[in-house]
């Protein structure tokens, strides 16, 4: 079927491109369904504060969507949010995240009795969406949350692919009180020196980076390097991906604010996440 394939390359890739368009079609119908429907849910994975306190302490909670279809399969947000981010669908879609979201959060700081951060991924598309500035507004004051809790994920290609733009709508993100982070640095094409020049909170460097530490010693080297950098311009950092207690024990070392990872905390329902929040408090107290 190859030597076939080859010589009728126009057949076959035209045929090809028709499956993908209509693939892309029908995911489209479902995603708008989906909201409609609201077949989608939130996990939410903990962040842990590194500091002398051991264990360490559950500083804040990630939102991450999840998605349920009627045949009762959970897709994930890779197989979902690339193409809801082409279609625009990502605009109501993260607009149901923020509103789902600030109103776990507020219902969790009531029953903790205690300040609890909750960040949420923002994609390129939303990002450049002049409305999301009220949107976190709006949303803010309609659950009555302090805007410093809320840290709004953004990725460098969101903020560097328009770069002039970005600077104010930074800005008027920034306007509503809450932090901003950069998710998944060091992976795409921004510098540290471009870094200086934004109103940035937080960087979250990314999990790739953590693969292979401290085995490595070339990247435990930028770990750390990445970690003082940050610190010397003043944004605290997140590290992510933390499966081993190897990488755990290494962090502690370095002056990285907070880590995330399966080690401490897989994405879960906001059910186990008060649990976990009671147990410690529980066992703080004791
Ligand atoms: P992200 O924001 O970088 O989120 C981290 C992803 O890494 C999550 O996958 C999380 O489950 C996974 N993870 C966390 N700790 C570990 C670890 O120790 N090891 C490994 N191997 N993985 C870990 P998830 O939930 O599948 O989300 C994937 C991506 O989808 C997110 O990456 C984010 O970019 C996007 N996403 C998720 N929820 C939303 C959303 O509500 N809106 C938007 N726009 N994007 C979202
Ligand atoms: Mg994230
Ligand atoms: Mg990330
Ligand atoms: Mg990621």
């Amino acid at each position: 079927t190859h030597a076939k394939r080859s010589s009728q390359p126009f057949l076959f890739y035209s045929k090809e491109h028709t499956r993908q368009a209509q693939n892309r079609f029908t995911l489209d119908i479902q995603l708008r369904k989906a909201i409609k429907k609201q077949e989608f849910f939130l996990h939410f994975q903990p962040i842990f504060s590194l500091g002398k306190e051991y264990p360490p302490r559950i500083a804040s909670v990630e939102a991450l969507i999840r998605w349920k279809t009627p045949k009762g399969e959970t897709i994930c947000p890779a197989d979902f949010i690339p193409h809801a981010e082409q279609s625009g669908l990502i605009v109501p879609i993260g607009e149901w995240v923020i509103a789902e979201a600030f109103r776990h959060l507020s219902l969790l700081i009531q029953s903790h009795g205690q300040p609890i951060g909750l960040s949420i991924n923002i994609s390129p598309r939303q990002f450049r969406d002049h409305h999301l500035p009220l949107r976190i507004a709006e949303q803010l004051k309609r659950n009555a949350l302090p805007p410093a809790l809320v840290t709004l994920e953004i990725t460098e290609s969101a903020v560097f692919e328009h770069e002039e733009q970005a600077l104010e709508i930074l800005q008027q993100l920034k306007a509503t009180g809450v932090r901003i982070s950069l998710d998944d640095f060091g992976v795409g094409n921004s510098s540290l020196f471009k870094l200086k020049h934004l109103p940035l909170d937080e960087l979250k460097i990314d999990r790739a980076f953590m693969v292979d530490v401290p085995e490595s010693s070339a990247d435990t080297e930028i770990v750390s390097t990445i970690v003082k950098t940050a610190r010397i311009l003043g944004i605290s950092v997140v590290v992510e991906g933390i499966e081993t207690q190897a990488q755990l024990d290494f962090l502690r070392t370095t002056e990285c604010d907070c880590i995330q990872g399966f080690l401490l905390g897989r994405p879960m329902p906001i059910e186990n996440i008060q649990a976990l929040l009671k147990q410690t408090q529980d066992s703080s107290t004791a």
